[in-house]
């Protein structure tokens, strides 16, 4: 270690469960950050200046004014540039911390691209905003024998999940199937406050460091908190599933793409349609409620949905299908499907 690096790392290396052993560590770890919104970057910030050695930030968005609230990598000059968040995100960490190597890379994570994008690495931690990625990461990280750690977070309450393959629970141990979509809340959706994505990505970034250094007690379980109500569980694992088809069978079937798996294709001029394999019937009515706070709804009955946001137009099938109007872009499609419908 270099002399400035002794100083850089002081703080955390005069606390015994780190030292200077542990730093090194640190600097030899290779990382992948995969999703570079309110949690990602917040876990990026943490282990940039923690010195992991080789991050990888992955992010498939640009960045828009209502991510300033808590995306912490990122600020007005970034949006001004119109910067892919990936790329903001790396400028960002390289000024925090010039003495490690940092990589942004814009992508859409998924089944055909993870293993590549996630090969070496020490550790993965979750920083997406959708199910439909986290179970490709799950399948691609129980595969390559890779640690990777849940985070989630959803108006006031944040969740964590450390999934070391072979030892814990993994995410199909859980939870088998992916939320059908229009199930689970999302951000967009339900909002989300500020100080609660840095607190569950606090807890996810430390889960990381532990793992790295191999000293302290990793999260077997699941934490789990609600700060607008102060409650504060963690939630005791018992270990893989005996039937997990991923951890256990090793059947990656996200990964081969027999489960979940958005197909997209173009759909006239200007619109693309993703379909859903396997979502089963919508409910329709519950989403319009949800979404008149965030969007123009234009259209409801019992077959379809359809509203304007940001600009676009979806219409959104009772069988999870949906046409996105104002793209060619899968990657852009896929996105605002995660945000406003949900997995
Ligand atoms: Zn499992």
């Amino acid at each position: 270690m270099t002399n400035n690096n002794i100083s850089r790392y002081l703080r955390q290396t005069i606390f015994p469960g780190i030292g200077l052993e542990g730093q090194q560590k640190l600097l030899a770890a290779r990382v992948v950050v995969v999703g570079c919104g309110a949690t990602g970057t917040n876990i990026a910030n943490h282990l940039a200046r923690a010195g992991v050695g080789h991050l990888t930030v992955i992010d498939r968005d640009f960045i828009e004014l209502n991510n300033l609230q808590r995306q912490l990598l990122f600020d007005e000059q970034d949006l001004a540039e119109n910067l892919p968040k990936a790329a903001a995100a790396e400028r960002k960490l390289r000024a925090i911390n010039s003495e490690i190597e940092v990589r942004g890379i814009v992508s859409d994570v998924n089944a055909e691209n993870v293993e590549s994008l996630i090969a070496g690495a020490t550790v993965v931690l979750d920083g997406t905003d959708n199910f439909e990625t986290r179970y490709i990461l799950n399948d691609a990280c129980i595969k390559h024998n890779i640690p990777w750690i849940y985070t989630g977070a959803v108006a006031t309450y944040g969740m964590s999940q450390t999934i070391i393959p072979g030892q814990t629970a993994c995410l199909r141990c859980l939870f088998n199937e992916v939320p059908p979509p229009g199930t689970t809340a999302t951000c967009d959706t339900a909002g989300v406050v500020g100080p609660v994505v840095a607190a569950i990505a606090s807890v996810s970034a430390t889960e990381a460091i532990k793992l790295i250094v191999g000293h302290g007690d990793l999260n077997q379980g699941i934490i789990h908190f609600d700060l607008w109500y102060n409650t504060f569980e963690q939630f005791e694992g018992n270990g893989p599933r005996p039937d997990c088809p991923a951890c256990q069978q090793r059947n990656f079937e996200f990964l081969k793409q027999e489960k979940g798996g958005q197909i997209a294709n173009l759909c006239g001029r200007n619109a693309v349609q993703l379909r859903v394999s396997g979502a089963g019937k919508l409910p329709l009515a519950e989403m319009a409620d949800r979404l008149a706070a965030v969007s123009k709804i234009t259209a409801r009955n019992d077959y379809l949905l359809r509203f304007i946001v940001d600009g676009y137009e979806i219409t959104l099938f009772a069988d999870a299908r949906a046409i996105i109007k104002g793209t060619e872009d899968e990657r852009v499609a896929r996105g605002l499907y995660a945000k406003y419908i949900g997995s």
